[in-house]
Order: C-alpha cells, then structure tokens, then sequence
C-alpha cells in the first residue's frame, strides 16, 4: 500500500478526509434521529405521522439495530467484492437518498422506503470508514490508537451540530426541510471524500480478500435465493393480512440477538481459530453482553429520552424556548469535552489505569447510575411535573463518560481478541453488541410513559448496576483468558 506523506495533527493526511465524511455522515444520521420520533409521533397538524408513541419507540429502535447490523453485511461486500473505497462512495450515495426520500412529505410509506436505504447505505459506509482509519496507518504506528480518537471526536462533531441544525430547522420550521439539510450534509461529506480521494493513496481501493469466479457464482446463488425467500414470505403475510408494524419489530429484535450468537459459534467451530484464540474468545464474551447492556441504555436517548425531553422537561426554565431535539447535543459535547480528559487520564495513569474489562465495568456502572438519576428526577416532579433540563444535562453527562470508558477500548478489544480470520469484521461485530441492545430497546421502551417512568428508569438502572458489579467481579479472570492482551 502507498500512504502519502501528510499533516493532520501529525496524522496522515487522509485521517482528515476521512474525519470529515464521518462528521457529515453522522452530522445527517443524527440530524435525522433528532426529530425522527417526534416526526412519528406528532400529529399530521403539527406535521407528524401520528404512530402511536410505544410503537414509534420501538420502530426507531429496530430501525437503529438493522441499520448497525448491515454493517456486517457491509464490512464482507468491500472485503470480498468492492473494496472500502467504494463501498463508502455507493453507501454515501444510498444515505443522501435515504435523506431525500424522507424530505418529500410522502407519509409512512416514505418513510420505510428511505430507512430501507439508509439501513443499507450506512452498512456500506460505517464500517468501511473505520475500517481505512486503520489502513491509514502501519501495523505497527503508534499514532493508530490517537487517529482513532480524533476520528472520534469527527463522529462526535457531526453528532453536536446535527441537532443544533436539522433538530432546529426540523421543529421550528418543518420536519421535512430538516430531513432535506441531512441530505445536504451527506452531500457535501461525499463531495469532500471524491474532491479529496488522492489523500488516502491507494488504501482500501482494492477488497482485502477478493472473491474466485466460482465463490462469486455461489454468492450471487446463495443471496439470490435469500432475496427470493425473503420476498415470498412478505409477500406471504401481506396476502393473509399479516404483515404489520409491530411484526416487523419483533422479527428485527429476534434477528438482532441471532445474529451475534451465530457469529460466536461460527468464530468458536471455525477450523481457522487456534486453541488461545478460543479462549480469548470466551473472554470476549461477557464484554460483549456488557457492551449489549451499555448501548441498551444509551441508545435509548433517541426514545424514551427524547420522549422525556419532549413530554417531561421545562423546555422553557432558562427564559428562552429550547428545542427538545437539542437533548441530542448533550452528549456529543460531553465527548469532545471529556474524550481529551479521559485519554490524558489513561496516559498519566500508565500501567495504573484499569484494565479493559475494568473500564467495562465503569462504563456499564455509570449508565446503570445515569438511569437511577432520571429516576430520582421522575420521583420528585411527579407525573404531571416538568424537570429542570439540568437534570437531564447531568444524566447524560454520567452515560457518556460511561461510554468513553467503554466504546472506545470496546473497539481495540475486538480487534484483539476477535480470532485472526475475523478481524476483517471487527467493526461489524463490535456494532452488532449495539444493535442487539437496540433490539432489546425494541421491546421495553413502549413500556415506558410519564406514569411509568419512575419505576422503568429505577428498574433498568438496577438491573444494570447488577450486571456491572458481576462484570466487575468476573474482571481478573477474564483479563486472564485474555493471554497477555492488555
Ligand atoms: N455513537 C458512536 C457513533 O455514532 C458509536 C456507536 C457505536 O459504536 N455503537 O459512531
């Protein structure tokens, strides 16, 4: 591979481009889930679709866990058939027309139509773009873990203008001109990835482990049939009256807990996988039930947060009118606050700093912590009260600390524990913890409303506080079977 010379912060210079197609892709995807469930679940005279707010919940949370799993989906076409360079072009194409599908006021069927694209075009360009983050730089690069940061901080920059735009424009003028500036965002994102192509040399324009004649003969068999079922059966239940919404959901929650176990077990019979692959393996395992657990919480800011922000908030507390999608911002700003803190931390820290399963443990705690605020918060204003948004800038605060100390390592922890024949889809397999959390939001968050707050925020965070401390205990002996990966 050729890298060309560079400057970005002392990074190669493609660590930029790529920075910057991550912040526009992330800029319309969050944009877009600002005012997705509002846009859902307001009535047509406010310019919603009026979707029952249980049902919407759950739609905006499997939506959320296919559009993550397509990632794997994504990660084997540019590894066996495009390439990452390509994929990201088609995938940034198939989201700016996800956008502009949703920008027309077509209605629900709009809607599913734009969030088919979306699901396939972000498989296409999420994975792969982490993915050439990583072949910017040489195996052995020291700068490799700080160029996954700042791209980090790229994802995060886009995550913190979104609401700040899309969220404005889209609640104070039309949802709809909100939908149309996340396809401008895309469209400039991939404007500045073709403009600036000759940045990354010839990284990821060829697929990593290309297909023969004969694979590519099966694959088109193998997908072809797929298609061909998956199209009959739709069909099947549309003819016989039952292809609804909520089916829809519970097929997507089901598949999103399939799907990771059938990964593990092909990674634990694969003939390819050596004896401490395995066992590192089984180390991996309970870090990915946590990291399922931790995204099962913060995922849930696009509903059952944002519900509250929408319902349960004195948006008006500070004198002036705040937009609820804003309750997006909060935790974009507190990683592009706290992701410099916490990275200085870890280095003063050295050999001190806590172990991978241990910043699990502290990040899953945390979120555990942040739902039992949101529970005090419910307990004291009752019902019918409206919160300080205050108490919603602290909560969120302590979720995304968590998940500074666990969404970062999670990802270089795939990378080294995954079996060496895995690692191509590392980063489809780290996003498939977070789609089975969403499948799991899926399914609780119509559960929740202003009367069941108190007792859904003090249950979960709980539950998970529980699960922290088992994670917490199980620490030293998975850092054992992790043999000598720190
Ligand atoms: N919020 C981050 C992003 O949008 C991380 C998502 C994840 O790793 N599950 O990329």
């Amino acid at each position: 591979t050729t890298r060309p010379p560079g400057g970005f912060f002392g990074h190669p210079k493609g660590l930029s481009t790529l920075f910057f197609t991550e912040t526009w892709e992330r800029f319309s995807y969050y944009g877009m889930k600002a005012i997705l469930l509002y846009y859902m679940y307001d009535q047509a005279a406010s310019g919603g679709l009026g979707i029952d707010q249980g049902l919407a919940k759950s739609i905006v949370a499997v939506y959320g866990a296919a559009l993550y799993m397509s990632s794997i989906l994504g990660g084997w076409i540019a590894d066996r058939f495009l390439g990452s360079r390509r994929s990201i072009l088609y995938g940034g194409i198939l989201i700016m027309l996800a956008h502009l599908t949703l920008a027309i006021p077509g209605g629900a069927a709009f809607l599913y139509a734009s969030m088919v694209l979306l699901v396939i075009g972000t498989g296409m360009l999420k994975p792969n773009v982490t993915n050439l983050v990583g072949g910017l730089y040489a195996e052995d690069d020291t700068r490799r873990d700080a160029g996954f940061s700042i791209f980090y901080m790229g994802i995060n920059l886009g995550a913190f203008l979104a609401p700040l735009v899309i969220g404005t424009i889209g609640q104070s003028y039309n949802y709809h001109l909100g939908f149309s500036l996340a396809a401008a965002g895309m469209a400039a994102g991939l404007t500045q990835y073709w403009l600036r192509r000759r940045t990354l040399g010839d990284v990821g324009l060829a697929p990593t482990n290309p297909m023969t004649e004969t694979e590519r003969g099966q694959a088109v068999l193998r997908i072809g049939i797929g298609v061909v079922l998956l199209v009959a059966c739709a069909a099947f239940l549309v003819v016989t009256g039952e292809f609804t919404a909520s089916l829809v959901v519970n097929a997507v929650s089901l598949l999103a807990f399939i799907v990771p176990v059938a990964y593990f077990v092909v990674m634990f019979t694969s003939k390819k996988v050596s004896a401490v692959e395995r066992s590192r393996l089984v180390a991996y395992i309970p870090l990915f039930i946590g990291a399922v657990l931790f995204w099962f919480v913060e995922e849930q800011q696009f509903t059952v947060w944002a519900q509250f922000a929408d319902q349960q908030t004195d948006l008006d507390a500070f004198g002036f009118h705040i937009p609820s999608s804003w309750v997006q911002v909060i935790s974009a700003m507190d990683v592009i606050i706290f992701a410099p803190l916490l990275a200085l931390l870890w280095t003063k820290l050295k050999h001190r700093q806590p172990s991978t399963p241990q910043k699990f443990t502290i990040g899953l705690f945390l979120s555990g912590l942040s739902f039992l605020i949101m529970a005090l918060v419910c307990v004291l204003q009752g019902p019918d009260g409206k919160a300080n948004p205050l108490w919603l800038l602290l909560s969120l605060t302590v979720l995304t600390i968590g998940e500074l100390c666990l969404s970062p390592v999670g990802l270089s922890a795939t990378t080294k524990l995954a079996p060496a024949a895995f690692v191509a889809q590392t980063v489809g397999l780290f996003l498939a913890a977070d789609a089975a959390g969403q499948g799991l939001i899926a399914q609780v968050a119509p559960l929740y409303n202003r009367h069941s707050a108190p007792v859904y925020f003090g249950v979960i965070g709980g539950f998970v506080l529980v699960a922290a401390a088992i994670l917490g205990l199980l620490s030293p002996a998975i850092k054992r079977k992790m043999h000598g990966v720190s």
